[in-house]
């Protein structure tokens, strides 16, 4: 293979800082609650093997994922430790989790007895370990009927299956009011209370709901998501309370410099011009590496100063402005810390007009993840 790791353009993983991370929230939580570490989205963005290899160090009990491929990378990479698909997986794969070991969520008694059906009939003896989703106002998968619920839980008594656990999801944890919150607390409520034996994973926190309300987490368990790497989930709305540690750092260096003339244009459609004589490095990365092109007049950071973006993002370069000369291969940080400067992902989110979850889960396959401690 001639192809390898020759680009300066990293994504930089500090996997100490997941520690702490987890750490941090577990340090809060009550004794014997457990962690699962959400994976999803290649850890965020941040490399799923190895994110997924370090949580489960620091002491998480297990995975979340969104779809089955990626529980079924986990278990390729030899990481058995329980793995939670949290979408709804087609039926007609559920052998394949089943047989991987895989936990699947399942939202309704007909997929349930769907599935109990093709189990019979092809004598799938290794029972399919269930986490029940109940819907208490997220509005997008799960129970929403108690009597449907119960049924699904007696159903879930037979050998086919093994009845592993039950969650639910909120819509505004990262939310200043708590109304809305408190409607699907006191539904969840309702569900649990209406099992005489809870199964072992009884989840309805995430990260906001870790951080902000944990005083009604009635739970055992909480997956982390977006906390686990250092992220605030409300953005900048609520100050976040377990002293995280971003664990990511965009990073690239300068590929190529030159002095502009005063006059002289910059970038497609020559947007931007030089009032005066300036120095202009050019970066090799661009919006195809995750760099959103409506980055365009936000900035950098080079040596502890921030430079600003001169010209449109491109697909895979973009120019900045230098305060003063800069050789090739000095590095730029496009997110993370240089001197006493910071870029969150929240920053450039808010810039582009998002939430920093989406520039994180979008920087690019071809940014090479780099790890340490
Ligand atoms: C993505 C996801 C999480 C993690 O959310 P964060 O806000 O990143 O903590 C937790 N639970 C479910 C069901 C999810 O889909």
């Amino acid at each position: 293979m001639i192809s390898g790791r020759l680009r300066k353009t990293t994504y930089q993983v500090d996997l100490g800082a997941l520690r702490h991370n987890i750490q941090a929230q577990r340090a809060v939580l009550p004794a014997g609650s457990r962690i699962l570490a959400v994976v999803k989205a290649n850890a965020y963005g941040h490399g799923l093997v190895p994110v997924a290899q370090a949580a489960l160090n620091a002491g998480a009990a297990g995975t979340c994922v969104a779809i089955l491929d990626e529980a079924l990378e986990l278990r390729d990479n030899g990481i058995d430790a329980l793995s939670l698909v949290l979408g709804i997986t087609p039926v007609e794969y559920a052998n394949v989790a089943a047989a991987a070991g895989v936990s699947l969520t399942v939202g309704s008694l007909d997929w349930l007895e769907e599935y109990h059906h093709l189990a019979q009939a092809n004598h799938w003896t290794k029972p399919l370990k269930v986490h029940l989703g109940i819907d208490t106002g997220m509005g997008r998968i799960g129970f929403t009927d108690i009597v449907e619920f119960k049924r699904a839980v007696n159903l879930l008594a037979e050998p086919e299956f093994e009845f592993e656990g039950m969650f639910t999801h909120f819509a505004t944890a990262d939310s200043t009011d708590a109304s809305y919150f408190e409607k699907q607390v006191a539904r969840w409520q309702r569900f649990v209370d209406s099992l005489d034996t809870l199964p072992p994973y009884v989840h309805m926190a995430n990260s906001a709901t870790g951080m902000w309300h944990r005083e009604c987490i009635m739970a055992n368990t909480v997956r982390m998501g977006i906390s686990m790497y250092g992220h605030n989930p409300s953005g900048y709305d609520i100050k976040e309370n377990l002293g995280l540690q971003p664990v990511g750092t965009f990073q690239t260096t300068i590929s190529f410099v030159k002095k502009l003339k005063a006059g002289e244009s910059v970038s497609y459609g020559a947007t931007y011009t030089a009032k005066e004589d300036e120095w202009l490095a050019t970066l090799p990365v661009g919006y195809a590496d995750g760099y959103p092109r409506s980055l365009t007049g936000f900035k950098v950071m080079v040596d502890g100063q921030f430079c600003p973006i001169a010209g449109r993002v491109c697909m895979d370069q973009m120019m900045i402005r230098l305060p003063k000369y800069y050789p090739v291969d000095t590095p730029v940080i496009l997110m993370g810390k240089s001197g006493q400067l910071t870029l969150t992902p929240t920053d450039l989110a808010k810039q582009v007009g998002t939430i920093n979850y989406e520039i994180l889960t979008g920087i690019g396959n071809r940014v090479h993840r780099v790890y340490k401690n």
